[in-house]
C-alpha cells in the first residue's frame, strides 16, 4: 500500500445563511487541509519516476487563499457589481460551512485523480481533512476506482 500525503494552510472568509449565531456574520479563518490518498500502487511518470505531484494537491486549497466562500444561495457575495467574481468561490450545498469545504476539496482532488490517472481501474482511497479552528475539523471519506 502507498500513501500520498498533502497539507495547506490557507485564509478565507464565509458566513453561513440561516444561522443562527455568531457564524451569520462575515468572518475569516485560517484553515488546514490534508490529503491522504492511498493506492496498492500509483502509476508513475515513466520519465520521472513520480505519481503525482504534491503541488497539484495543494494547489486546490491555495485557489481558496484569500477567497470569499459562500453557496450558490447567497446573492449579495455573487453580484459582480459589488464584488470582484474572482475573488469569490462558490461550495457546494446550502452553506460554506466545514463540511461543504471538505466536499469541495474532495470532488477536487477525485477531479485531479480522474485527470492525471485515467481509465486505470486502480482504486483509491481518499480522505480530505478540512480543520476550520483549532478544534472543529471535519474529515470525509471515499473509496473510487479510476
Ligand atoms: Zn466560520
Amino acid at each position: 500500500m502507498e500513501t500520498l500525503k498533502a497539507h495547506a494552510k490557507f485564509h478565507t472568509a464565509h458566513r453561513q445563511l440561516d444561522y443562527d449565531g455568531k457564524c451569520r456574520y462575515v468572518h475569516g479563518h485560517t484553515w488546514h487541509a490534508h490529503v491522504v490518498v492511498q493506492a496498492e500502487a500509483f502509476p508513475r511518470d515513466t520519465t520521472l519516476d513520480i505519481s503525482l505531484d504534491f503541488g497539484t494537491l495543494k494547489d486546490i486549497f491555495k485557489f481558496l487563499d484569500h477567497k470569499m466562500l459562500v453557496s450558490e444561495r447567497d446573492e449579495l457575495f455573487l453580484n459582480s457589481d459589488l464584488f470582484e467574481p474572482e475573488g469569490v468561490v462558490v461550495m457546494p450545498g446550502r452553506n460554506p460551512s466545514v463540511e461543504n469545504v471538505a466536499l469541495y476539496g474532495m470532488n477536487q482532488v477525485i477531479d485531479v485523480l480522474a485527470k492525471h490517472f485515467q481509465e486505470r481501474e486502480i482504486e483509491y482511497h481518499i480522505q480530505v481533512n478540512i480543520q476550520e479552528t483549532e478544534n472543529n475539523i471535519w474529515t470525509l471519506e471515499k473509496t473510487i476506482t479510476i
